[in-house]
Parts: structure tokens; sequence; C-alpha cells
């Protein structure tokens, strides 16, 4: 199986352990499974071969800590980057707690991205009918902020009637020439993220940040357009129980309602409700329409974060049904 045979692909990556983390947990053993250690397991008998408790999960793909960034780039986004190029509509989630490794996978999949499609562009027969526009918004507190225009107030969401997806008011899109000139462009939007009087760590673990780039391609008749969405969420720690418990009202809605489509997404269900954030509202059409989606749920193999890594390997889980 792979990204484009199936709806929603579901990859997860282990980042490298740090010295203050414990002893490792998690096991990678092949390229679709790991292994979660039990809690109670840690403390066995070493010399007990079998641990009874330990937790085997598949997932279409598994990236241990020695994966490199061109081979999640291949196997996770390269195929929808072709897509788009053929107008289809892709989209890359990366899903995970704070210090997991979500950026680190983001970034690196943005550039090649980027790259890929600027080469493949100017390869092609006739590249002067293509043109690549992007922006990149962040969800925050359910505001919706442009980063490439970072001075503008919170924007709207409007429902433009219809079935069509909803607009962002007054986003800026901008043409985008070369890789160099969209890596300047991101450069400019994460200092706009980060820029924030809240430290900046903190602030992305809440927002929510979207690339988006569309491709056009002047037709026979008309215009082809691909669409390509790499999508850096907030940390899932603020989205289960325990958060709402400890947070109260700063709950992160967006990953909620993120977490219940694909929960229900998962159980076959006939009604999803979308409309219960900025963020499933945006992404109604990639989550439950004719997109291919990927998503990369990242862990850290320490003990130390034996609950978060619990709970993400849990609802990668529940995501690969979908
Ligand atoms: P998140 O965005 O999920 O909060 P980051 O991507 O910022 O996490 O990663 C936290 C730290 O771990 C960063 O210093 C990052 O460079 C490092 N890191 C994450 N994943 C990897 C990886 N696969 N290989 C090497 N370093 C990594
Ligand atoms: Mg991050």
């Amino acid at each position: 199986r792979n990204v484009s045979e199936e709806k929603l692909m579901v990859a997860v990556r282990v980042r490298p352990l740090r010295p203050d983390e414990g002893p490792r947990i998690v096991h990678v053993v092949s390229d679709k499974m790991l292994v979660l250690e039990d809690e109670a397991d840690s403390r066995r008998d070493v010399l007990r071969q079998r641990r009874h408790n330990d937790k085997h999960c598949v997932y279409d793909r598994v990236f241990g800590e020695d994966s490199t960034q061109e081979e999640v780039y291949e196997a996770v986004c390269a195929p929808l980057v072709g897509g788009t190029l053929r107008g289809f509509a892709g989209a890359v989630f990366a899903y995970g707690a704070t210090g997991a490794g979500k950026t680190h996978t983001m970034t690196g999949l943005m550039s090649r991205a980027l790259n890929h499609l600027f080469t493949s562009i100017a390869e092609s027969d006739d590249p002067k009918a293509y043109e690549v526009k992007m922006s990149y918004i962040e969800i925050y507190n359910e505001n919706i902020r442009d980063l490439l225009n970072p001075s503008a107030g919170p924007l709207e969401l409007r429902d433009e009637g219809g079935s069509g997806a909803p607009v962002v008011a007054g986003l800026s899109e901008v043409r985008a020439t070369s890789a160099a000139h969209v890596s300047e462009l991101l450069t400019r939007g994460d200092r706009a993220r980060t820029a924030e009087p809240t430290h900046a760590n903190e602030h992305s673990s809440r927002g929510h940040a979207l690339l988006s780039v569309t491709v056009s391609r002047q037709v026979e008749g008309g215009v082809q357009r691909g669409r390509l969405f790499l999508i850096d969420l907030a940390g899932s720690e603020r989205a289960g129980l325990r958060a709402r418990r400890l947070e109260g009202a700063h709950i992160n809605r967006s990953l909620l309602a993120l977490a219940n489509c694909i929960m229900a997404l998962s159980g076959g269900a006939r009604y999803v409700n979308y409309r219960d954030s900025k963020l499933t509202r945006l992404l109604r059409e990639v989550l439950g329409g004719r997109c291919r989606t990927a998503m990369v749920a990242h862990v850290a193999p320490g003990a130390t974060h034996r609950e978060t890594t619990r709970s993400t390997l849990h609802y990668a889980q529940r995501a690969s049904s979908i």
C-alpha cells in the first residue's frame, strides 16, 4: 500500500532519543511496525524473554530515528506532489506532542516539495503554462493569521454558499517563482509566527500552521488546478481529555475537532461534523473528499514521554482505519 492507493496514509516517525528522556520504550522493528514497551514490563526481570504486555503497532510506514528527511519525503509527500502537478489535491499533516519532531519533518517536506514542483515544471513541455501560488496561515486560538502578511488583523473564514470550500477573506496569495523564493517567504512567515510576545515554543505548541500551494496550468479549454496542503498541527498534548481538565477554556478547539472528525471517519460514520472549528472547516474537502492525505504522527522514544506517546500511537491507529 502506498499513499496513492488509499485515502489516508498513516506513518509514524520516531525522533532520536535524548539523554534526559529515560530509557527507550519505543522500538522500531520494521518499516511498518514498532513496539511500545509496557510500563510494568520496564521493571521486569531482564531474563524474561517474552514481554506479554508490549504493544505492537502496525502502520503504513514507520520511520525510525535514523530515517532521513529524504526518505520521509519520498514515501509520504512525493506522490502527492506528482498529483498536484496533474491537477489533484493532496495534504500532509504532522501530528504529535510538542517536541516530538513535527516542525523538523514539515520543514524538510516543504523545501523538498517546492523544489520538486519547480523542477518538474521547468522540465515539462511548457513551463510557461504553469503558475504556482502559495499562502501560509496560522490558526491560533481560532484566529486565522496571514503569515505572509502578518501585520493584517485576524482574517475571516467565509462560506461562499453552495458546497464549495470556505474562503479566507483577504488572504494573500503570493505568486512563487522559484524554490529559493518560496523558502524566503516561508522563513519570513515563520519569523512572523515566532515573533509573538508569548514564548516561541509556547506559541507553536498552540498554533496550527497551514501552507497551501496551488499549481495552475493552462490547458485546452481552461485551467487545471492542483493543490498541496502541508500542515504543522498544534501539539497534541492539548487535544486529550487530560488537557481539557488542565487547561479549561484554553483547550485547542481545532485540534479536538480534527480528532473528532478522524474518529467519526474511522468509525464509518455517515455524518461528520466539520463545522466545529476553523481548521476542520478549512480542511473539510481534504478530510472527507477527493484528496490524497497522509498523516505523519511523531513520537519521542523515551520513557518520560510514555503517556503522550501512547496517546499519539493510539490516535494514529484510529486514523489508520479511515
Ligand atoms: P515539534 O515541532 O513537534 O514541537 P520539533 O520539530 O521542533 O518538534 O523538534 C524538537 C527538537 O528535536 C528540535 O530541536 C528538532 O531539531 C529535533 N528533532 C526532531 N525530530 C528530529 C529528527 N528526526 N532527527 C533529528 N532531530 C530531530
Ligand atoms: Mg513545532
